[in-house]
């Protein structure tokens, strides 16, 4: 493991260096799926052995294993994974753990495919999940029962940017003995590291700002090696490894995170700023604003606060939707976290699969726009947003 004093740019730059044996200082890709073992002895070594990567491609790949060894030091973990997505990640780790007539406690908010996994899935396999208010830490140690395995968290968390005290959940966590997983996608390893406030495992969909280029699908999860060789067992049986396409597209995004990073929190805090300031927005959802109803706790885990925002039009739906068609320079796309500047209204994708009463359950409001902050020049993306508030 690379050692704690390294800081982060670097870390993303060296910490696969023992891996590079074949003088290549960019690392190639490894696509074959078997390998050839030195003698039978070897052969049934590599066959049991957990994350071997030099075996049959569902076991592992050479790439994605140093993938995960740079995402493992960036988060302060001992060990990590990479998998075919964020969900793979995610729904993975979650199997691992649960097992039928457990409990979880998990946010009002989360991604919404996870939250799909926990109420649609897992109930039908009689794995139960209580929702709680995840600015409340207290709500956590509420619904904790006797049967609770798990407390999921993800902060921050759409789209009114909510988030989770790492360090009182963890410690809640650990007095009940149910342990934590925190999906880190939106801060990234840059601004948030869970695990120093005693979260367990850390899941990342890698699609969003670690390949940072929106031209791959991944996931991650690191954590402890115990952890990590159970989540392995899993994936065996179920099978969403990560491919070493993506794994060497990811690692070679991730090698400028940390410049990455920094461009998007400050670019995301003038938005922000001007935003705020603009007669045609109401509230504007940013945990580096000082108006934000969590800044301290954001300031205390955070090291810088995201290329994520959400803000109110106040003239309400049509509105919305004329500001997202007059946008030049920022596109109308789903995912986030790469080098592009991304817009939403959430009403317009959540009106298709939710009624009025479950979108404003979620804090949605009709004008209500998210923004992905990419890395573009902010003056640009300021003219860009004014002339469009003015067309609308
Ligand atoms: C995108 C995302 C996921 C899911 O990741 P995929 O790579 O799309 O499967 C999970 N959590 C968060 C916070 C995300 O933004």
């Amino acid at each position: 493991m690379t050692p704690k004093k390294i800081s982060p740019a670097t870390v993303a730059l060296h910490a696969d260096g023992a891996f590079r044996t074949d003088h290549a200082v960019s690392p190639p890709i490894c696509q074959s799926v078997t390998y050839l073992a030195d003698d039978a002895h070897d052969f049934a070594h590599k066959a049991v052995e957990p994350h071997n990567s030099e075996f049959y491609g569902r076991h592992g790949n050479p790439t994605a294993t140093r993938l995960a060894r740079v995402i493992a030091d960036l988060e302060g973990a001992e060990s990590g994974m990479i998998l075919s997505s964020g969900m793979g990640a995610m729904t993975t780790t979650i199997l691992s753990i649960v097992s039928q007539g457990d409990h979880i406690v998990a946010q009002d908010s989360h991604y919404s495919a996870t939250t799909n996994f926990l109420q649609k899935f897992m109930t039908r396999y009689g794995v139960d999940t209580t929702y709680v208010d995840q600015t409340r830490p207290q709500a956590f140690a509420e619904a904790i029962r006797p049967n609770t395995k798990l407390i999921l968290i993800e902060t921050p968390v759409n789209p009114l940017t909510a988030l989770t005290d790492l360090h009182a959940v963890s410690r809640i966590a650990r007095a009940a003995d149910v342990l934590t997983i925190c999906d880190n996608t939106f801060a990234s390893p840059i601004n948030q590291r869970p695990i120093d406030f005693g979260i367990d495992l850390v899941v990342h969909s890698a699609t969003k700002y670690i390949g940072g280029h929106h031209d791959l699908l991944a996931g991650a999860v690191v954590g402890s090696r115990e952890h990590l060789e159970r989540i392995w067992g899993t994936t065996m049986d179920l099978g969403p490894v990560g491919a070493p396409f993506d794994a060497w597209l990811a690692l070679r995004g991730l090698r400028t995170l940390k410049a990455r990073i920094d461009l998007h929190n400050a670019n995301a805090g003038k938005i922000a700023k001007f935003l705020k300031e603009h007669s045609s927005v109401g509230e504007v959802y940013y945990p580096g604003l000082t108006s934000h109803p969590q800044h301290d706790l954001a300031r205390r885990q955070m090291t810088g606060f995201g290329g994520m925002l959400t803000f109110d039009l106040t003239g309400g739906y049509d509105v919305g939707l004329r500001f997202v068609a007059n946008l030049r320079l920022c596109l109308n796309a789903a995912s986030l976290g790469g080098v592009e500047t991304l817009v939403v209204q959430p009403a317009v994708m959540f009106r298709a699969r939710l009624t009025d009463m479950q979108i404003k359950a979620q804090g949605v409001t009709p004008g209500m726009i998210r923004m992905s902050v990419g890395i573009e020049d902010s003056d640009d993306l300021i003219a860009d947003l004014d002339q469009a508030l003015r067309q609308s």
